[in-house]
Formats: C-alpha cells, sequence, structure tokens
C-alpha cells in the first residue's frame, strides 16, 4: 500500500508543543485589555478569518450570501435533503466563494466585520462561532495586531504537524470542486493552527467548568470504529452506543476502558447533541474527539449548549467522506485522553 499522505499529522511531541505556544498566547495578550480569555481566542479567530478571506467577503454579493445561508440552514432543518442541497450548495460556493487567497489591505471597521460573518454564515461550517462573533464589542484593531502575532509564529510551533498539507493539497488538486465542502477541505494552513491553539485554549478556558460535572461523556468520531459498515452500535438519545461486536475495535476498547463514564459515536458533528436534555446540559461535562479543523466549531458548539468541553484530537485525519480515498482507523494519544476524563 502506498504511503499515506496526510493534511495533518501529530506525533508525541504536539501537546508540550501546542502548550508552550498556548503560555506565549497567553503571555502575549495581556498587552490587550481583553475581558476575559474567551475574548482573546475570538479576536484571534476574527483576525485570521478576516486575513485569510476578508477580500472575498467584502466581494460577496447579498442575494449569494442570503441563498447560501438559507440553503445551509434548510439543509440543517431537513437532512433527509442533503444529496440535493448539497450539490446545489457545492456549485454556487466553488463559483462565489472559493477564491485563491488575495492580501486584504482593507482596514476591519464594524461594517467590514459584518461581511466577514455573511461570509461565514454563506459557507455553512461557522455557525457555532458566529454569536461569538456578533457579540464582539472589543477593539477590532487588537483583532489585527493579534494575527500578526500569530502569523509570525504559528509555524514555529505547529508547522511540522501541517508540513505535508501543501503536498497533500497539490496531490488532490481540483478535487471537492463543486462539492459542499469546498471551502472546508481546501483550509489554509493558519486554519489549521488556528484550530490547534484553539483547542489549547478552550481546553484551559472550560477546564475547572469540566471538572465540576457530575457526568462526563467522551464523543467519537464514527472513523473510530473497526468497521464502519459492520459496526452494530445501537442507536441511542445522544449517540450510538458500543455494543462490543469486536474486542479489536478502538470504540470497544475506550467504552470498556472508561466504563464508568459515557460513550458515544457521534456520526457527524452537526448531529452531536441533538438529543440533548435540559439536565443534560446541567450535569454533562465532554471530551470531544474530532480531526482539527472541526475543533472550535466542536468546543463552542458545546459550550453554547452550557456543556463544557475538552477537546482530543484525531492523530491524522481518517476519513473518506472529505479526506481519504478509503476508512482507515481513526488513532488518538491514549494518555490525553486518560489526563482530561
Ligand atoms: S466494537 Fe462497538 S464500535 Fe466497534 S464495530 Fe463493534 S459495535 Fe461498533
Amino acid at each position: 500500500m502506498d504511503e499515506i499522505i496526510f493534511p495533518y499529522e501529530l506525533n508525541d511531541d504536539y501537546y508540550s508543543r501546542v502548550g508552550d505556544f498556548g503560555d506565549e498566547f497567553f503571555k502575549y495578550c495581556q498587552k490587550f485589555n481583553f475581558e476575559n480569555d474567551e475574548e482573546s481566542l475570538e479576536a484571534l479567530c476574527i483576525g485570521v478569518y478576516w486575513y485569510l478571506y476578508g477580500t472575498t467577503a467584502l466581494d460577496l454579493n447579498s442575494n449569494i450570501h442570503k441563498a447560501l445561508s438559507n440553503l445551509a440552514e434548510y439543509r440543517r432543518a431537513f437532512p433527509e435533503d442533503k444529496p440535493f442541497i448539497d450539490e446545489l450548495r457545492g456549485k454556487l460556493l466553488t463559483k462565489f466563494l472559493f477564491k485563491p487567497y488575495t492580501k486584504n489591505n482593507e482596514k476591519l471597521t464594524r461594517e467590514n466585520l459584518a461581511m466577514l460573518i455573511n461570509f461565514l454564515e454563506a459557507t455553512g461550517d461557522y455557525m457555532d462561532q458566529i454569536p461569538h462573533f456578533r457579540n464582539f464589542t472589543h477593539n477590532l484593531d487588537d483583532c489585527i495586531e493579534l494575527t500578526k502575532w500569530f502569523c509570525k509564529n504559528s509555524r514555529k510551533y505547529l508547522g511540522e504537524y501541517t508540513s505535508t498539507l501543501e503536498k497533500y493539497l497539490e496531490n488532490n488538486g481540483t478535487s471537492h470542486l463543486m462539492e459542499e465542502d469546498v471551502i472546508f477541505y481546501h483550509g489554509h494552513e493558519l486554519e489549521y493552527h488556528l484550530n490547534m491553539l484553539g483547542a489549547e485554549i478552550m481546553n484551559r478556558i472550560y477546564k475547572a467548568d469540566y471538572d465540576k460535572r457530575p457526568r462526563k461523556a467522551i464523543l467519537l468520531p464514527s472513523c473510530m470504529n473497526s468497521n464502519n459498515k459492520k459496526c452494530r452500535a445501537k442507536e441511542e438519545r445522544l449517540g450510538h452506543v458500543c455494543t462490543f461486536c469486536n474486542p479489536k475495535c478502538n470504540v470497544y476498547r475506550i467504552t470498556k476502558e472508561f466504563s464508568d463514564h459515557e460513550v458515544y459515536i457521534i456520526s457527524h458533528e452537526s448531529t452531536a447533541f441533538k438529543g440533548a436534555r435540559s439536565e443534560d446540559k446541567d450535569e454533562l461535562g465532554i471530551v470531544g474527539v474530532t480531526c482539527v479543523l472541526n475543533l472550535i466549531s466542536g468546543g463552542w458548539k458545546s459550550k453554547n449548549l452550557s456543556i463544557p468541553p475538552q477537546c482530543v484530537l484525531l492523530e491524522h485525519v481518517a476519513c473518506k467522506n472529505h479526506w481519504l480515498d478509503e476508512d482507515i482507523y481513526g488513532k488518538i494519544n491514549d494518555d490525553v485522553l486518560n489526563l482530561k476524563i
């Protein structure tokens, strides 16, 4: 079998490297008067998205924005219509939103932030982040200064984990054009680094609340079961639960090992917490396992529901839905999961 090139790949040093970067981040943030640590993460996200997508956002026609946002909302409300909605969204996203990076010389004003939010809404990929940006009241110049610092430093700490991204995208050049994940799939290296640092920041911000919760759940992506198609997991209110059909399966092992906790398989980030009740929102803390580009959205999705999250990264992408020719086995760092839970 040919060696697989991944868009990102972690190693044993990853958690200590991203921890160092997190320390530097919080040190640098002291020069700004952020209200709290969450506001510093919001500022960084706004600055990075403005840097990457500002030019396209300012160019986005309001009718296209409305059409794409309505389609994304329709898709969330009626998942059974996904195939034909996705086909249409893929065409519109590729034609109007998928543009090569162009340097953005415009000032980030409140009006331009609103345009950026329209762009993010049109992609359908940032829905759990957008409320944070709409309510952001801090000085926008600080978002830019923080982003300059981030762009200067992120490769030093995290570059080795995305060193194959360029080659990966080159090898798969035109793939995902006309598909609904075209923007997600072609994410810039900075967006990988933003999610890595973002997960580290969230882990620190929400740790105290997470520790206080009486119930803990581990949410695993479906790429972690031994064989997606033959998996016999049973559907329950908060996700699928392992029925122990295969001792070689990662989910089997984790479910047995953490038998005091709830373990759910989540087939797609959009379906997570769909069945959550008020008692879940009061009692649960979750450890969410996912691949890099879903980290910030997944963390804020959980936080927006008042469920404090902790994040653990898949060591590399594993599914053919977005990334590979074939499904492979998703892996995580067991020591880190042990520490989190
Ligand atoms: S062991 Fe559990 S998660 Fe793994 S394939 Fe069987 S039922 Fe699915």
